[in-house]
């Protein structure tokens, strides 16, 4: 998968980032590593070893065998790490291999020359927040520290909370490792409310415990974000303006905010934006103008329409608000915030997918609209402003003539691609983003012969970053859209026992076709189950059609490699997948 490669994660540093190490093994022969490279750093407690040899001769590690080598030779044990500086040394033969393995606190220490932990001053960058808001304050120091915070002419103590843990990033979940971890030094915390007047500037931390007292200034400055004279209203200038739940990468995506969404600015951190409706934006895909108002509109009456394919419904309002949808299997829900119902009259037609659309107010300053599907299965949907009118497009399922794929268009995304963009590598050096394209041209082949119409994202080896695929996803409008790869684990993970089949989804419209393939492929197959997961990624977070990141095995895993890279077994995994797919459109397109 993409655990190498943070193009692919959209969550944020991974910290054991690998480089990767040298291409391919020159000989089956020869002592290779694959993962880790000869230096490498990780927050890991233990880390595998991937790589091959001769499979006549042991291969030895630190002068331990290892126990469990593949037909072809191949390896993945795991070995502990202390904290520090390891050295591992394979050997087999005459031939030897050094890595240099350091395991860094997972969590950030107290540096020898401060009693504080520098970036865990709070605020790190920037702030503006209004006045009467909440101002919090927070470092992580020694143990049992006397710490105050200077600012606005306030002294504000800060004490440890119950609790001293921190959460491992969310790729722990993959090994089953996300449970709180504590942090190495303790964290401090208090809060004040923001002045209506008065000197801000940024706050200093001083600890008058110990032999030494210490003063620190945080790196960001507070200021107040003034509303009095004016409002500040950013507009979305991009076509999609990514809203998250909190001022960074880190924080999750909420319903993304189409162009010309206007909302009134809240708070400010770093170069994000708090809209009103409580989502937060990057300053860079807006445009901020002051106003004398905050933006809000009231809503009357709603219409549909049906094109080829499509039912449009209308939303006349008064300015572009922020919205929210919410699906399930059978029900998609829209929310407009700060907009307030004077609704008397829907015009909804008798329509081929939506059986009943239902309203209702949330007040004081939202409405939401409620479609119930006629089916528990969608297609797709898309939304966007024309003017001040929000324009929801709902998709109708495909045509298919009977027995066959003809009518249904299926793109196929073959992952990574490129020297810069390997994915995993097996024990050999064999890269993922080779196999991945030779399955995807065989699946290719078996859809076609079933009728279908497909698109590849690339048909080379071609260097194509996640947005370029989603561009291509959004301009094709397929039927459903499949981005193919082959796994790995972080650090921490069991490569040896780790394999099966994975699928990932986003949207509800997606999570059945996952369920279906995967099972389908791990009960025909007889292939181990890795799991189904709810996963934000760039090829699964398309409206546009069911769309599902496919893990088709462990890279890492030497017995699995090994399936993996067998021409007749690939034949076989793109023939099953291909008859898969007809049997679960062929069972949620209704009849014509
Ligand atoms: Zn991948």
């Amino acid at each position: 998968m993409m655990i190498s490669d943070l193009r692919w994660m959209g969550l944020g540093a991974l910290g054991s980032v690998a480089v990767m190490a040298p291409a391919i093994a020159d000989t089956e022969a020869d002592l290779f590593v694959a993962y880790p490279p000869a230096t490498h750093q990780t927050v890991s407690d233990r880390i595998f070893l991937i790589g091959t040899a001769d499979p006549e001769q042991p291969v030895l590690v630190n002068g331990e065998p290892i126990e469990y080598r593949s037909a072809a030779g191949h390896f993945a044990p795991t070995v502990p790490l202390e904290p520090g500086e390891n050295t591992l040394t394979l050997t087999q033969g005459d031939d030897t291999l050094t890595l240099t393995i350091t395991r860094i606190s997972a969590t950030p220490t107290v540096p020898p020359e401060s009693w504080f932990v520098p970036e865990s001053l709070v605020p790190q960058v920037d702030i503006a927040r209004p006045a009467g808001e909440l101002v919090c304050f927070g470092v992580q120091a020694i143990p049992d520290a006397d710490i105050a915070v200077n600012w606005a002419d306030q002294v504000i103590p800060l004490a440890p909370p119950p609790t001293a843990v921190t959460l491992p990033p969310n790729y722990a979940v993959l090994t089953s490792q996300n449970e709180p971890v504590p942090l190495a030094a303790t964290p401090y915390e208090g809060c004040t409310t923001m002045p209506a007047a008065g000197e801000l500037g940024p706050p200093t931390y001083s600890m008058a415990t110990r032999d030494r007292p210490e003063t620190v200034t945080a790196p960001g400055n507070i200021s107040r974000l003034e509303t009095t004279d004016f409002f500040p209203v950013a507009a979305v200038t991009v076509a999609s303006g990514i809203a998250r739940t909190g001022p960074s990468t880190s924080y999750s995506r909420i319903t993304p905010l189409p162009q010309g969404t206007r909302a009134a600015i809240t708070a400010t951190e770093g170069d994000w934006l708090r809209l009103d409706y409580g989502g937060w934006i990057r300053a860079s895909e807006t445009a901020i103008a002051p106003a004398t108002a905050p933006p809000r509109s009231i809503i009357r009456s709603v219409t549909s329409e049906q094109i080829p394919g499509w039912t449009e419904v209308r939303f006349p309002l008064q300015t572009p608000v922020p919205i929210a949808i919410d699906q399930t299997a059978d029900t998609l829900t829209l929310t407009l915030h700060n907009t307030t119902p004077q609704t008397d009259t829907i015009y909804f037609d008798v329509d081929p997918v939506v059986q009943r659309l239902d309203w209702q107010p949330v007040l004081p300053d939202r409405a939401q609209f409620r479609f119930q599907f006629r089916t528990d299965q969608q297609w797709g949907y898309k939304v966007r402003y024309e003017g001040t009118t929000l324009v929801l497009a709902l998709r109708h399922p495909p045509a298919l003539a009977t027995d066959s794929l003809a009518g249904a268009t299926i793109l196929l995304d073959p992952g990574h691609g490129s020297e810069n963009d390997l994915g995993a590598r097996g024990p050999n050096g064999y890269p993922e983003k080779d196999v991945n394209l030779v399955v995807s041209q065989l699946l290719q082949a078996e859809l076609e012969a079933r009728g279908a119409t497909v698109v590849m994202t690339r048909e080379g080896d071609d260097d194509l970053f996640p947005g370029d695929r989603v561009d291509i996803i959004n301009q094709v409008e397929p039927t459903l859209a499949l981005s193919l790869h082959y796994n790995a684990l972080p650090d921490a993970g069991d490569a040896l026992n780790t394999a099966g089949i994975g699928m990932f989804w986003y949207h509800a419209q997606a999570h059945d076709l996952s369920e279906f393939l995967h099972n389908t492929l791990v009960q025909d197959l007889d292939r181990p189950s890795y799991g189904v997961y709810w996963n934000n990624l760039a090829l699964t977070r398309p409206t546009v059609a069911p769309s599902v990141l496919l893990e088709l095995g462990f890279m890492i895993n030497p017995d699995e490699f090994e399936w993996i890279t067998d021409p007749s077994a690939q034949a076989t995994l793109a023939a099953e997948l291909a008859e898969a797919i007809a049997q679960w459109l062929n069972t949620n397109v209704p009849p014509q």
